[in-house]
C-alpha cells in the first residue's frame, strides 16, 4: 500500500537505532518515500553506505574532524558531504516534508528546532529535546503551526488512543514501562549492577543511553516530561504503569470511566511507520501482535525506592521552569560516566538529584525563555556535574563496579 503522495523526508541520527529502523520502513515503500538528507554523529562509514542505499541528496557528519573520510566514502555517489554542526543543521533545513528527529540527546536540540523554526512537520523521537527545552519547542511549534508527531512508542500510543480527543479534557494519561533488566532485582543487586546487565533490556533493542535511561527508569521521567509537554497535561493527570510485556504502550482514561489502550507487539517500526504515514497507514513487515501467544499481560506499580530516578524526574516535573534541563543535563553524563566504568548504577540517580538540588539553591532554576537559555544551563549543569564527579573520584566518594 502506498501512500497518495510521494513523502520527501530527512533524517536526523540516521546510523543509530532509531535512524535504521526509519530506513527499513522506508525501503519497504521505496515509492512513498524519497530522503533528502541524513545526519549522523561519527560513524562515518555507517552513514554513507546508508546515504548511498536511500539515495539521499546530503549527507552531514557531526564530528567535522571526519570530512574527509565522509567525502572519500561518498565519492562518486551523487551525495552531497558535509561536516560539523552547522552542517547537521543544514541537514535539518533541506527541504522536506517530514523531518525524524532521532539524534540521541540533548545533542539533538539545535538542528531539529531549526528545522521546527522553518515551520516543518517533525517526527520526533528525541524526547532529550523536550526535556530540556520544552516550553521554547511548543511556543515555536505553535508560533510557526507547525506539526510534532510523537514517535516515541507511549507518546504515539497516547495519541492513537486519544483518537482526536483533546488531551486536556481527559482525567489521566497513563504510560507504560516493561521495568527493564532490574525489575525484579532487590536494591542491593541493583546497587551492583554492571554495565553489562544494565545494558541488557528484555524487550527493546535501542542506543546505549536510552538503554542505561530504561534500567533506571529516568527513561519513563524523561517520557511523563515529554507527554507533559506533547500534550499539555499537568504533571497529576499523568501515570506510569509498569507492563512487563511491553504490549500495550499508554492508556487514556476519560472523565466516564471508558479507557481506551494502544497495543502492539514491541517493535518500533509500528510507531515510525504510523508517523511516517499519518494520515495515511503504510502496509509494513512490523512484528504482528498475537494475543493469544502473548496469553498473559500483567501490571505493577513502580517502586521509587528501587528505582529513584523516577522520583527524581516526577519532582523536577512538579517544580517545572529549569528542573527538567537541569535533569537531563546532569543524567546525560552521569549515564556517560556509568558506561565509561566511572560510576557505580546508583549514582546516575544521586548525580541528577543533586544537580537539581544545587540548581535550587543557587537560584538558578528559572524557567529557560528560549533555546539559547535552555542550552546554557543544559552546558553549566554538565560542566558542573563534570567537575564534580571528578572531585569525587579523587576522594574516593565514587565506588567503581
Ligand atoms: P542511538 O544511539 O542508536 O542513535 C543516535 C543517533 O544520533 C546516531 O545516528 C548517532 O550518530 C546520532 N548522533 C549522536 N550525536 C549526534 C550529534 N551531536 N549530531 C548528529 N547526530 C548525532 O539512539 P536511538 O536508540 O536510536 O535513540 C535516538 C533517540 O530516540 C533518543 O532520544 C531516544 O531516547 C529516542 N527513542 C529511541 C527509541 C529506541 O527504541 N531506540 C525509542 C523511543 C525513543
Ligand atoms: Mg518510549
Amino acid at each position: 500500500m502506498a501512500l497518495s503522495e510521494q513523502r520527501k523526508i530527512v533524517l536526523l541520527g540516521a546510523t543509530g537505532s532509531i535512524g535504521r529502523s526509519t530506513i527499513d520502513i522506508v525501503e519497504q515503500a521505496p515509492q512513498s518515500f524519497s530522503v533528502e538528507a541524513v545526519a549522523g554523529g561519527r560513524d562515518v562509514a555507517a552513514l554513507a553506505e546508508l546515504a548511498i542505499r536511500v539515495g539521499a541528496r546530503f549527507a552531514a557528519i557531526r564530528d567535522e574532524n571526519l570530512y574527509g573520510d565522509l567525502k572519500s566514502a561518498l565519492s562518486g555517489s551523487g551525495v552531497e558531504p558535509a561536516a560539523g554542526a552547522k552542517a547537521v543543521v543544514e541537514a535539518a533545513l533541506r527541504p522536506a516534508d517530514l523531518v525524524i528527529g532521532a539524534i540521541s540527546g540533548a545533542a539533538g536540540v539545535e538542528p531539529t528546532y531549526a528545522a521546527l523554526a522553518e515551520g516543518r512537520t517533525i517526527a520526533l523521537a528525541n524526547k532529550e529535546c523536550l526535556v530540556c527545552a520544552g516550553h521554547p519547542f511548543m511556543r515555536k511549534a505553535q508560533e510557526m503551526n507547525a506539526t510534532i508527531l510523537p514517535l516515541d512508542s507511549e507518546h504515539d500510543a497516547l495519541w492513537q488512543a486519544l483518537g482526536g480527543a483533546d488531551a486536556k479534557s481527559v482525567e489521566k494519561l497513563i504510560i507504560t514501562a516493561s521495568g527493564g533488566p532490574f525489575r525484579t532485582w532487590a536494591a542491593e543487586q541493583i546497587a551492583n549492577a554492571t554495565r553489562e546487565q544494565a545494558l541488557k533490556h528484555p524487550n527493546w533493542s535501542m542506543g546505549q543511553k536510552i538503554t542505561i535511561d530504561s534500567a533506571s527508569m529516568m527513561n519513563k521521567g524523561l517520557e511523563l516530561i515529554e507527554a507533559h509537554h506533547l500534550f499539555g497535561v499537568p504533571v497529576d493527570r499523568l501515570d506510569v504503569l509498569v507492563h512487563p510485556q511491553s504490549i500495550i504502550h499508554g492508556l487514556v482514561a476519560f472523565a466516564d470511566g471508558s479507557v481506551t489502550a494502544s497495543l502492539y507487539a514491541p517493535d518500533m517500526r509500528v510507531p515510525i511507520a504510523h508517523c511516517l504515514a499519518w494520515p495515511d497507514r503504510l502496509q509494513t513487515n512490523a512484528k504482528r501482535l498475537d494475543l493469544a501467544e502473548v496469553a498473559t499481560l500483567t501490571f505493577e506499580k513502580p517502586d521509587l525506592g528501587r528505582f529513584p530516578a523516577l522520583g527524581v524526574a516526577i519532582e523536577a516535573l512538579r517544580q517545572g521552569g529549569a528542573m527538567p534541563t537541569v535533569l537531563n543535563a546532569a543524567n546525560e553524563i552521569a549515564v556517560a560516566a556509568f558506561l565509561a566504568g566511572e560510576i557505580s548504577f546508583p549514582e546516575i540517580a544521586r548525580i541528577a538529584a543533586e544537580a537539581c538540588e544545587t540548581a535550587v539553591r543557587e537560584g538558578n532554576a528559572g524557567e529557560p525563555a528560549s533555546i539559547e537559555e535552555a542550552l546554557a544551563v543544559d552546558h553549566i549543569v554538565r560542566e558542573r556535574s563534570r567537575t564534580s564527579l571528578a572531585a569525587k573520584r579523587r576522594s574516593g566518594m565514587v565506588t567503581v563496579q
